[in-house]
């Protein structure tokens, strides 16, 4: 069947709604959208394999240099710490962890700045959590944490799939106009099916030709690469956060060593120095870096998006037509609750 590359799961047919994208974007928004009813056809060939297999993914909203939480943020991390809990209810392994997250100060103004958030704890020099050190002290926050993305994205996808979502293991190649109505996307493989909404989570990629012709344009973001290196460091109890960062890595499910990452640098693989400075970078603040290195063979890159006052965004690109993307730094803090804002927004009409 041409139109079709599955039979209709259900509900009203002119409801269907097309969900494009294997990250955290793509897997949040089949499983909001199914959760709340919908008809989904999911289309991702595989699971984290952009931006979104990234070793580890700290939870922190308490960012740059002032750490202040944006609300948005804020919000966005209760949503998902209740996904959290549903998916553990749901019986499913969510790699979710409720650690707290450190911050440390580089100098004094830092420690002033971190002083005055709300949400942040002021640590003295003395008081920080090994193998941590800074002399000016640093700031917990308590209702931070870390997700081993790869049990994040397959409790997703199983919640998803449970809720009667369709997954299609196939990536588009192009999409375009059925009728006034509706939406056809055409799969690599050569199979289309029929949509009235299409949601576009496709991270920092390219968008096809087919699908500029068809739509008001590509979305405008800025591109930026960063580099993850596995340590031969036991995980500290607690994650840092901050520019650069060290954070468990879950092996075999069981929390096996640290990874450092960060280097905000144009895409393409790491540098040759890329290691050298991370540990340079970190190693003040966690001496035994030093003397433990990185695995370098070992080394993870990606390229994250970053868009308009480097927020989420949720732009209808034509009608009925969606990007969903743009989460910089911090997909895994917001894809739960830009998906429940797409629900809303699409329920809304
Ligand atoms: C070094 C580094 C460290 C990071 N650390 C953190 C962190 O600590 N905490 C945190 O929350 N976030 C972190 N992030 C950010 C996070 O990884 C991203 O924000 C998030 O993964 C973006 O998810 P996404 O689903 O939008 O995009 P992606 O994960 O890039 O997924 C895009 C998907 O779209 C698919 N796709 C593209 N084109 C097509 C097509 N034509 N047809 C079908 N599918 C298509 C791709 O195959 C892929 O599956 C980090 C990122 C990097 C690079």
């Amino acid at each position: 069947m041409r139109d079709g590359v599955h039979a209709p799961v259900g509900g009203e047919p002119g409801a269907r709604t097309a969900v494009v994208g294997g990250g955290v974007m793509g897997a949040s928004l089949a499983r909001a959208f199914a959760r709340a009813g919908h008809a989904v056809t999911w289309w991702a060939q595989e699971l984290g394999d952009a931006a979104s297999g990234v070793p580890v993914a700290l939870l922190n909203p308490y960012r740059g240099r002032s750490g202040r939480a944006h609300p948005d943020d804020l919000a966005a991390l209760r949503v998902t710490w209740r996904w959290a809990a549903e998916l553990r209810a749901a019986g499913l392994a969510s790699g979710a962890h409720r650690s707290g997250v450190l911050r440390l100060a580089d100098g004094p103004r830092q420690a002033r700045a971190f002083a005055k958030v709300p949400g942040l704890r002021p640590l003295a020099g003395d008081a920080l959590p090994l193998p941590f050190r800074s002399a000016h002290g640093g700031a917990w926050a308590a209702d931070g944490g870390w997700i081993d993305p790869r049990a994040w994205l397959a409790a997703l996808a199983a919640d998803a799939e449970a809720c009667g979502a369709t997954r299609e293991r196939q990536r588009i190649a192009a999409l375009e106009r059925a009728d006034a109505r509706r939406w056809r996307l055409i799969a690599e493989g050569g199979g289309s099916s029929l949509h009235d909404r299409v949601f576009l989570a496709t991270g920092a990629a390219a968008w096809p030709a087919g699908w500029v012709r068809a739509l008001d344009g590509p979305p405008a973001f800025e591109r930026l690469a960063g580099d993850v290196f596995p340590t031969r460091l036991p995980a500290p109890s607690v994650p840092l956060a901050g520019a650069s960062y060290v954070g468990p890595v879950v092996d075999g499910g069981c929390v096996a060593t640290a990874a450092i990452g960060g280097h905000h640098r144009p895409p393409g693989p790491a540098p040759d120095d890329a290691a050298r400075r991370l540990v340079a970078t970190l190693s003040w603040a966690w001496p035994a870096l030093a003397e433990a290195g990185v695995h370098g063979d070992a080394a993870w890159w990606g390229v994250r998006a970053h868009g308009e006052g480097n927020r989420p965004q949720l732009r209808e690109v034509a009608p009925g037509a969606w990007w969903v993307g743009a989460l910089a730094g911090r997909g895994f803090l917001a894809a739960a609750a830009v998906a429940e804002a797409a629900v809303t927004t699409v329920a809304a009409r």
